[in-house]
């Protein structure tokens, strides 16, 4: 059996957990949570990072640290999580979905200027696979028509484009450290704020609308509810866990890279036949190597291939609806321009098994059960 994901799990995760519960900082922002945050503004050279509770609480920040409100629209693909849009509908704004690319299944950015009417206040570019949207047409348009860029990076530690890490484009950055991502803490994530305007306001939002952050601080002598806030900060244990991977990033990164290129030749043959397509790379992306797919001919096709992979106990999976078709899409939001590649494209999208510590035989076995199935 060959699962399709395993969560990360380091030894030292036990001992940093343990220790923090020992020392009694099991909830938020303790000396784990500070060693985390250190780290990512290492890793990603930002200035402001807040871990949070998940990458969906991370979107929903930043959806209100925009000043999104009723009436509001906010464009985005419909290729994505369901996490990207609800964010903006939380706020009371519309998304309005726009077509991608089939080469990066990212945002189409050519498309995105004729989807801005005068109610739009933001774009929300999804970074698939932690392969990085053409981020400099997008940044040029937002500049442009003064629109706020939330860059869904849920999927993008140790991704960069033109050598700048994602996250750290755009006005705000959204990590997710979910189990099935590269480094995990179960469930939490982490904001990037570009303008330090933003810090303050997202540490009241963070801490329930206190200036509790600022108490712990040594700034004023008592704190109080200053504004509307939530609880995004997660437990120090999830911190605890999360903390050696993030020490042990680029190992974690190099291993998953390494399954992803040798995915990539194995099955190149195929490809050249033009029996699969192979993950486009942009130039001046470097990704982290989160997700592993081919294409297949269509719908009927991939059925019947992860019938195949799942007869030889291979998990393979397939995502996403796209989100314009799904009940909520209809109901909350719009689809603007023609739906070329989102539809057609999800529907023959598969993903292989990819995850730290996937060993080379395994991987083996998974592409001669590819080959297999196109004898
Ligand atoms: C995983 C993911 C999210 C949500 O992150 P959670 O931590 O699970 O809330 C949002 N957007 C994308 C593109 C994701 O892959």
């Amino acid at each position: 059996m060959i699962s399709f994901n395993k969560p990360v799990y380091l030894e030292d995760s036990s001992r940093y957990m343990r220790e923090a519960a020992l020392a009694g900082y099991i909830s938020g922002d303790g000396k784990f949570t500070k060693l985390c945050s250190q780290e990512l503004k290492k890793i990603t050279g930002a200035e402001h990072v807040n871990l949070t509770t998940s990458g969906s609480t991370s979107l929903d920040m930043a959806a209100i640290l925009c000043g999104l409100k009723e009436g509001d629209e906010v464009i985005l693909p419909s290729f994505t999580f369901s996490s990207t849009a609800n964010a903006v509908v939380l706020t009371g704004a519309t998304p309005v979905f726009t077509d991608i690319r089939p080469d990066t299944m990212n945002i189409d950015e050519n498309l995105i200027e004729d989807a801005i009417t005068d109610k739009t206040k933001a774009i929300f570019p999804v970074h698939y696979a932690g392969v990085a949207c053409e981020m400099d047409r997008i940044m040029e348009i937002a500049k442009a028509h003064d629109l706020k860029v939330v860059e869904d990076a849920a999927q993008c530690v140790m991704s960069t484009y033109k050598g700048t890490p994602l996250g750290t484009i755009g006005d705000f950055g959204c990590i997710s450290f979910h189990e099935t991502k590269n480094l995990t803490m179960g469930e939490g994530g982490a904001l990037i704020i570009k303008d330090r305007q933003d810090v303050y306001k997202a540490e009241i939002l963070r801490e329930k609308g206190t200036d509790r952050s600022r108490f712990f601080r040594g700034e004023i002598d008592k704190y109080s509810w200053v504004d509307k806030g939530g609880s995004y900060l997660p437990s120090d244990l999830n911190a605890a866990y999360l903390y050696p991977q993030l020490l042990s990033v680029a190992e974690i990164t190099a291993d998953r890279v390494a399954s992803f290129e040798h995915y990539f030749e194995a099955l190149s043959p195929l490809a050249d036949k033009e029996l699969i397509e192979l993950p486009v790379i942009p130039e001046g992306c470097v990704h982290n190597g989160h997700i592993f797919y081919i294409k297949l001919k269509d719908l009927q096709q991939r059925t019947s291939f992860i019938a195949h992979m799942k007869s030889k106990q291979i998990g393979a999976v397939f995502h996403y609806v796209p989100l314009h078709s799904a009940a909520a899409g209809i109901k909350y939001g719009r689809f603007h321009g023609e739906d070329r590649f989102t539809t057609r494209e999800s529907e023959r999208l598969v993903r292989l098994p990819m995850y730290f510590g996937l060993t080379e035989s395994d991987r083996q076995l998974i592409i001669d059960e590819i080959y297999k199935f196109f004898e």
